[in-house]
């Protein structure tokens, strides 16, 4: 445990030089990580496999190519989104620069989990480097084939004080979170999510939780059913049902539920053949925890379609359930393997109503020919995201936010968003020594003349060009004034302002 404060203490230390500050280093950094993949991605595949049955293509589908994309965003943008940003002047700052300046945080935790467990933990790393912090790296043990190929080769690549990986399970994590960081950004379940949350506020540490939840998925009677389930199946039994923005069950009238089934079953044949088992498609079950959690989920459950279970190979079949009761186990926790409920409503406003009255999701789907139904389902709901007529697919659009809200978790990453996050955005205002004259009116003795003076300068909204006609009138007064001084021969400062124009 000491070993972990050291870890902390020398990632800091190495932040604390300031070599992560110019941004050459940092794009260094990203493409050394590129360099990584391209020449590790056989092994890391490998553990992908070991880990949780991936095949070598949904593996580069699933996780490297998003990496990957993340990795060229970053690089392509990042000057760009790391130069100071300029912001709208005041009447007041017209002479100014006013921008805000983007600044590393420090020293970050990045704390990954296990059912998409490359891209847990370099998405965020891309960000958090990419914005200048030191990062400690702690994947989840549970992947742990994943886990131990991060801490072999990631200080190959990158600057080993600057980005260390923790291996371990509770015990290691608990130490660690005892360590002061100056963000924390955890994936993995909402129970956990408060702990970690519990932990940062000891050090005041901000947090952003990446959780997941039961993400609904409703199906108008109105729609290309034929599209809509094979889409559904797509997201719902990739990766096994663990993804966590998976259509966790199924909203829609009794009339279309037995359709719904037939067209899912005849699209899994089509997807991973007569034999489930023997697709290379197909994945497992993580391990034989959740294996048993999910054989208690369908206890007492009718089963419309699916079923097979082989607890040796933690297997589980895509599995489809009817006229689930909403009060059932399986209707009361994330599901998080293959197994889709059905659940019966009269339509969109009982959707709604049925949504409306559990946890916010991470995620939200609504399949409709209607824009009405699609509209009023996202005016009238909440959730981390939303995809109308698809699932997941909101996911891989990088100038989307990715993140929950409520239960479904805070902060929200990807693209430009993941930067924001790892970044302080620190507000910067440039004076001048000019304009000193329109000073006057803050500075002591105080009058009603100054606050009229005041109210007019701070409290008016102006457009940029009426912005411009005030500071022409601002300076032809101001003008005036030293001019009539001049020809005075009077030395002093204070403003007359009886001579503005009223406000
Ligand atoms: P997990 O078991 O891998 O746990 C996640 C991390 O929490 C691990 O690194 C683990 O070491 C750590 N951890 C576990 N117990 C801890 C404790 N007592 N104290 C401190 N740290 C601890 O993953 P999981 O929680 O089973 O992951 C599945 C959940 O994650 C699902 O709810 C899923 O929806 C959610 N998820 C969310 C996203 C997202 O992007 N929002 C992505 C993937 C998964």
């Amino acid at each position: 445990m000491e070993k972990l404060k050291r870890t902390v203490e020398q990632a800091r230390a190495a932040f604390n030089t300031g070599k992560t500050r110019p941004l050459a280093f940092r794009i260094q950094q990203l493409k050394a990580l590129k360099k990584m993949m391209q020449e590790k991605e056989k092994e890391f595949s490998a553990a992908l496999k070991a880990d949780l049955n991936k095949s070598e293509f949904n593996s580069f589908s699933y996780e490297f190519m998003i990496v990957l994309g993340e990795i060229d965003l970053m690089l392509e943008k990042l000057p760009d989104w790391a130069s100071p940003q300029a912001v709208e002047k005041t009447v007041l700052t017209l002479s100014d620069k006013t921008y805000i300046h983007r600044e590393p945080l420090g020293v970050v935790l990045v704390i990954g989990a296990w059912n998409y467990p490359f891209v847990l933990v370099m998405q965020p790393l891309i960000a958090a480097i990419a914005a200048g912090n030191a990062v400690v790296v702690k994947p989840s043990e549970v992947s742990e084939n994943t886990a131990k190929m991060f801490e072999k080769l990631l200080p190959q690549y990158l600057d080993k004080d600057l980005y260390p990986v923790v291996n371990g399970g509770v015990p290691e994590t608990t130490e660690l979170l005892k360590q002061r960081f100056d963000h924390i950004f955890y994936t993995g379940n909402s129970a956990i999510g408060k702990i970690v949350m519990e932990a940062a506020s000891k050090h005041l540490t901000p947090v952003t939780l990446e959780l997941g939840g039961k993400s609904p998925c409703y199906i108008d009677e109105d729609c290309n059913l034929e599209v809509a389930c094979r889409r559904i199946a797509w997201g719902k039994y990739m990766n096994c049902g663990q993804t966590c923005i998976a259509p966790d069950y199924i909203l829609c009238n009794p009339s279309i539920q037995k359709t719904v089934v037939e067209i899912i079953k005849k699209t899994v044949k089509e997807f991973y053949g007569e034999n489930v088992k023997d697709s290379p498609d197909y994945e497992r079950i993580v391990n034989k925890r959740h294996f048993k959690r999910l054989m208690g989920l369908l206890e007492g459950q009718k089963v419309a379609y699916g079923g097979e279970t082989d607890e040796s190979a933690c297997f589980i079949a895509p599995t489809i359930l009817t006229d689930v009761n909403p009060e059932a186990q399986i209707m009361q926790e994330e599901i998080f393997g293959p197994i889709l409920p059905i659940v019966t409503v009269k339509g969109v406003e009982e959707a709604i109503q049925f949504i409306n009255q559990r946890e916010k999701p991470l995620a939200l789907y609504v399949f409709s020919d209607s824009n009405k139904v699609i509209n009023k389902m996202i005016a009238e709901t909440s959730s981390g995201g939303v995809t109308a007529n698809d699932v997941i697919m909101h996911f891989s659009i990088p100038g989307l936010p990715f993140g929950g809200v409520g239960n479904s978790g805070m902060g929200a990453y990807h693209g430009h968003f993941g930067f924001d996050i790892f970044s302080h955005k620190r507000g910067c205002l440039i004076r001048t020594f000019k304009m000193e004259a329109v000073n006057g009116i803050r500075y002591p003795p105080n009058s009603q003349k100054k606050v009229d003076w005041a109210k007019f300068f701070v409290l008016k909204r102006f457009s940029m060009w009426k912005l411009g006609l005030v500071a022409l009138a601002v300076l032809g007064i101001v003008a005036a004034i030293v001019i009539k001084k001049v020809a005075k021969g009077d030395s002093g400062t204070v403003i007359n302002t009886s001579q503005f124009p009223s406000a």
